[in-house]
């Protein structure tokens, strides 16, 4: 994770469940360049 765009290379979309009941999604999985472990949140604006 190096600031660059870096893509997932097992991507998993997750639901999460927020304070009030609202859900949002988010992507986890493995940067394809570094294998760091990725987690992005995908919230609906
Ligand atoms: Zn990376």
């Amino acid at each position: 994770m190096q600031g660059e765009t870096e893509y997932a290379r097992d991507p998993q979309e997750v639901v999460m469940k927020r304070k009030g009941g609202a859900e949002g999604r988010a992507m986890t999985g493995a940067c394809e360049k570094c294998g760091t472990k990725m987690f992005r949140i995908l919230w609906k604006k």
